[in-house]
């Protein structure tokens, strides 16, 4: 699958102020990181999550249904993490820190709309963690060396 593009519309998400990313930072997805390349998505995992400013969440865990998903403020530096809301480390007062081709697919695929009725094109953390699957022992395997690295 290419990386989808997406659309943005800074006129209206100005007027916001971010107000989603302030809820719970965008999910990523296996694309975002290189996949379909195993190599590439093992190397950009592992460059992400070192950095600290990315993290490892799930949906439930027995399922192997993790994602990888910005962290949120205040809580950089943890590869796994499951809290459920809070401001993503990348929104600075003059909007997301990261190119729109750099962020997570949800972010980018997240059709704005005024009066905040802005359509998350079905991009929730269930769908996500599906994506996330096939990958899941490059995930583990990945996050796993990450930690053992840190401590
Ligand atoms: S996508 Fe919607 S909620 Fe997010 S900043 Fe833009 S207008 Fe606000
Ligand atoms: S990555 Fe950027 S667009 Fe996505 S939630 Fe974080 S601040 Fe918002």
């Amino acid at each position: 699958m290419n990386k989808p593009v997406g659309v943005e519309n800074p006129e209206i998400c100005k007027v916001c102020g971010g107000k989603c990313c302030k809820t719970y930072p965008g999910l990523a997805t296996p694309e975002d990181f290189g996949a379909p390349d195993i190599e590439k998505l093992r190397e950009n995992i592992f460059k992400a999550l070192s950095s600290g400013r990315w993290t490892v969440d799930w949906v439930n865990q027995d399922e192997g249904l993790y994602f990888v998903r910005p962290a949120v403020k205040g809580f950089e530096g943890s590869v796994f993490d499951h809290r459920y809301s809070g401001e993503c480390t990348f929104l600075t007062p003059n909007g997301c820190e990261l190119a729109f081709e750099n962020r997570p697919e949800s972010c980018r695929m997240l059709v704005p709309k005024i009066d905040e009725r802005c359509d998350p094109q079905g991009y929730t953390r269930a769908v996500v963690s599906q994506r996330w699957k096939e990958y899941y022992e490059i995930l583990m395997d990945v996050a796993i060396e990450v930690e053992s690295v840190s401590f």
